[in-house]
């Protein structure tokens, strides 16, 4: 059997769109679950669209999150782009001979024609079908040139293009792996342009030509690229060359069925992961943006993924982009971390939140600590942040305990300033009236609170912890015949200043006694 070879073709034109990273991880998983060979190709014949600094940015992305492909273009440590691979260059823009070759024996073999048609011709052409209400294509006046009247422009160096000469009658036809058989008449196919008059390809000419050299045999790609397989199809009939395995993958729609778009939200991967998405939460999401594992799981890890993956659960239908799914699932994966390395990802959003810094010659000072320490080989290796606007240092442990107060909370990681600024900030503000519980007035509120400040500050500070806080402060309640709510929903309220937050005990023992009571006094003086 032929070996499954995949490719994911990108135009370096910027940012990572989420629709391609689709392409990218269903061309992956594809070609993985067939023991295939994945390979990433560059299409940058498009010169005006071309954004410097776009490879490199599309091949960190992918290494990221761990799209790892076995032949194309790649980046070195030092910044410098390699290719690897039998089949290469794998950027079109070093190919530029091969296509001009493929195009020669085209024209030769009176599948393709020069069309020297001035650029205002054709917009007066395409004007006129508009008024019309015509569909744009082009009208054939190059196609029956003699070849005295070719040599005569050539020689001229009239700017001329070449272009794809359709059948006029007939069907093209093909089956597609996920839409099924196309068929379409040909007399509707327009006379595409293959190669531009600055002598580049265009995309349609550059990816019949390479899909068939890199002996790529399935082409996996957005739907929207489906209206140009007829011409690709007939450029692989004119060359006499076998075609790969088609299949579409579905539109990418926002909720209200409109195509996804740059002007309704983000759509750059780039921006996903910034805010703290995980890429394997990223990609379990994309991966159910069009396929369907035909049962109701919705988690997958990169295993499984592979494993399960197949084209025949791909849909037609246009899949719905939802963040709140997004969501969802990367809220899922964050509660499964390991919290040591949670607590590292999110270092990088607690410092960006303006709530803790680096000390900035922690390193010199541990090293200092380390040589004037009789005992410790460790040397306070423990530190390393401090509370912005204070003195307060912190450390890796202090952080993870900050981090698991919310860790079942989490949705992404940027929101982690958000969530837990209250910890340490150093005044709260306060709504009185979300002090009190159902019907209290603020005297009992004021009453409790004072009873548990009594209670917490007999507490040694080494023992300010949860279980040992909930069980002093059980016993105040079973004692004084308070309910529940009526003590601990105004603790909570006082240890945060938040309608929605971790409940008191947690919260106070990450505080430590000093900031706690400290925020309990304040609010019994507040309802004095
Ligand atoms: N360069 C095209 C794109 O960026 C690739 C389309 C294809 O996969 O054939 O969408």
């Amino acid at each position: 059997m032929k070996k499954i070879r995949t490719r994911f073709a990108p135009s370096p034109t910027g940012y990572l769109h989420v629709g391609s990273l689709r392409t990218a991880l269903y061309n992956y998983l594809f070609a993985k679950h067939n023991n295939g060979d994945f390979i990433l190709r560059i299409e940058d014949t498009d010169k005006a669209r071309f954004v410097e600094g776009s490879i490199e940015n599309l091949v960190k992305i992918l290494d990221l999150i761990e799209l790892k492909y076995n032949e194309g273009v790649f980046v070195d440590n030092d910044g410098k782009i390699s290719q690897k691979g039998n089949f290469g260059p794998y950027i079109q823009s070093e190919r530029l001979e091969i296509y001009k070759k493929y195009v020669d024996k085209l024209i030769k073999n009176d599948y393709a024609y020069f069309c020297f048609c001035s650029q205002e011709r054709l917009e007066e052409m395409r004007k006129e079908q508009q008024a019309q209400k015509m569909a744009p294509k082009y009208d054939g006046k190059c196609r029956g040139l003699d070849k005295k009247e070719i040599q005569r422009l050539l020689d001229k160096k009239t700017p001329y293009v070449v272009r794809l000469k359709t059948p006029q009658e007939g069907f093209t036809e093909f089956d597609d792996l996920v839409y099924g058989k196309i068929k379409i008449e040909n007399k509707v196919i327009d006379d595409q342009v293959l190669m531009k008059s600055d002598g580049f390809p265009t995309y349609h000419l550059a990816n019949v030509i390479d899909d068939h050299l890199m002996e790529i045999s399935h082409v996996i790609r957005g739907e929207e690229w489906l209206p140009s397989t007829p011409k690709h199809v007939i450029l692989y009939k004119a060359f006499g060359w076998d075609m790969p395995e088609f299949a579409h993958l579905p539109l990418l729609l926002n909720p209200d069925k409109s195509k996804l778009s740059k002007r309704q939200g983000d759509v750059a991967v780039e921006n996903y992961l910034k805010k703290g998405y995980l890429p394997e939460a990223l990609l379990n999401f994309i991966l159910l943006l069009g396929w369907n594992p035909k049962t109701e799981e919705e988690i997958f890890s990169f295993d499984e993924m592979i494993k399960r993956f197949d084209l025949s659960g791909v849909n037609k239908t246009g899949a719905i982009f939802s963040v709140e799914k997004l969501d969802w699932i990367n809220g899922t994966y964050i509660r499964c971390m390991p919290l040591e390395e949670l607590t590292e990802l999110c270092v990088p959003y607690l410092i960006e939140a303006g709530l803790i810094e680096r000390i900035m010659n922690y390193e010199l000072r541990i090293k200092n600590k380390i040589q004037n320490s009789k005992f410790s080989s460790r040397g306070g290796s423990a530190l390393g942040w401090k509370i912005q606007n204070s003195d307060k240092e912190v450390d890796f442990d202090y952080l993870k305990k900050v981090i698991a107060l919310e860790q079942e909370r989490m949705k992404k990681l940027s929101e982690i300033g958000e969530l837990v600024k209250f910890i340490f900030v150093d005044k709260l503000d306060y709504d009185k009236d979300l002090l009190v519980w159902k019907k209290m007035s603020f005297e009992e509120v004021k009453n409790n609170l004072e009873l548990a400040y009594d209670e917490l500050e007999k507490i040694d500070e080494k023992d300010f912890v949860k279980n040992n806080l909930e069980e002093v402060l059980r016993n105040l309640m079973g004692r004084e015949g308070i309910k529940t709510g009526e003590l601990l929903w105004p603790l909570r309220v006082a240890l945060t200043g938040l309608k929605g937050s971790p409940g008191p005990f947690e919260v106070a023992s990450v505080l430590g006694k000093g900031k706690a009571l400290k925020r309990i006094r304040k609010v019994i003086e507040l309802l004095r």
